[in-house]
């Protein structure tokens, strides 16, 4: 079978969209996301053209299709505050992100869709929703994925009910597809153990064919946290062999996925972490979960 997957790789101002593709390639991947500038911060460079170019060109011989790759917007952008300002700043950031989107021809961009910060789910839904509409307010261009999420503090976009309650009041929707993060549901409260009845829930209330990207993660934490801890992949209380049936699901094999699980440490220090995607890339193809992962990992790193 297919299996398009990646991982967060890192994207930097000077080798922009090419070091994307590059550290993406040395994991074995075949798609990727990023943040065009630091998660944390909304200050963005302007895009390097030739280095856009150069990385297409790249993606072409290696086999990545460019439509399998996503843009996630920084975390502490929030459409559903109440405050005009940041409200406005979120709109006014969030119509550059799709511009840079359109440079660099990615056509996803992941989304959270923001927390009410205490004015209530119905009103922080209303203020997303506005906030959409005036982003998507053109027919065509980049598809916005609205992430599940995990459910921690006021976080909206943690029920399939307000992901549809979002999507369907969006004037333009046909831009607007869902990222299903498994760590984020399982957190939430969704049985992801038990995937074929979620995704079953999940075509009843929003629709499979809304499904525009996957994130795959592990958690630390058991169902219905609300605590949004991402784990290695079979590390965590979701496990190897749920991880797997996901990443195989018949139903999904058209979809990208991508990990967000956490660098390693080698000594125990939080100075020195490393990647660990490459391992758990190779496990996943395998479908074999490797024992010895975090000593692989120390050693080709060391
Ligand atoms: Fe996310
Ligand atoms: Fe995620
Ligand atoms: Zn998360």
């Amino acid at each position: 079978m297919k299996l398009i997957i990646g991982s967060h790789v890192s994207y930097t101002k000077d080798d922009g969209l090419l070091g994307s593709v590059k550290e993406a390639l040395s994991y074995g991947e075949n798609t990727f996301m990023f943040y065009t500038g630091a998660p944390q911060n909304t200050y963005r460079a302007p895009i390097d053209k030739s280095k856009t170019e150069e990385a297409i060109k790249l993606m072409e011989k290696e086999g990545i299709d460019i439509k399998d790759v996503i843009i996630h917007a920084p975390y502490i952008i929030n459409l559903a505050t109440a405050n005009e300002e940041k409200f406005n700043f979120a709109v006014n950031f969030l119509k550059q992100e799709v511009k840079r989107a359109r440079e660099l021809n990615i056509d996803k961009i992941v989304l959270h869709p923001g927390s009410h910060v205490g004015i209530g789910e119905e009103k922080g839904l209303e203020n997303i929703i506005k906030g959409l509409n005036l982003v998507l307010d053109e027919k065509n261009g980049p598809i916005i994925c609205l992430e599940t999420m995990a459910g921690k503090g006021t976080e909206l976009g943690t029920t399939f009910k307000q992901i549809n309650t979002i999507i369907k009041n969006v004037k333009n929707n046909n831009r607007l597809m869902v990222c299903l993060d498994t760590c984020h549901l399982n957190d939430a409260g969704y049985d992801v153990k038990n995937f074929d009845s979620l995704l079953e829930e999940f075509d009843k209330i929003v629709g499979l064919e809304k499904i525009g990207c996957i994130h795959i993660n592990d958690s630390k934490n058991e169902i219905a946290s609300h605590k949004d801890r991402h784990e290695n992949i079979g590390l965590g209380t979701i496990g190897f062999d749920n991880l797997i049936k996901i990443i195989y699901h018949e139903k999904l094999k058209e979809i990208p996925k991508i990990l967000e699980t956490p660098y390693i440490s080698i000594d125990g220090g939080k100075d020195r972490t490393y990647p660990p995607y490459k391992f758990e890339i190779e496990m996943i193809r395998n479908k074999k979960y490797n024992e010895n992962i975090l000593e692989d990992i120390r050693n080709y790193y060391k």
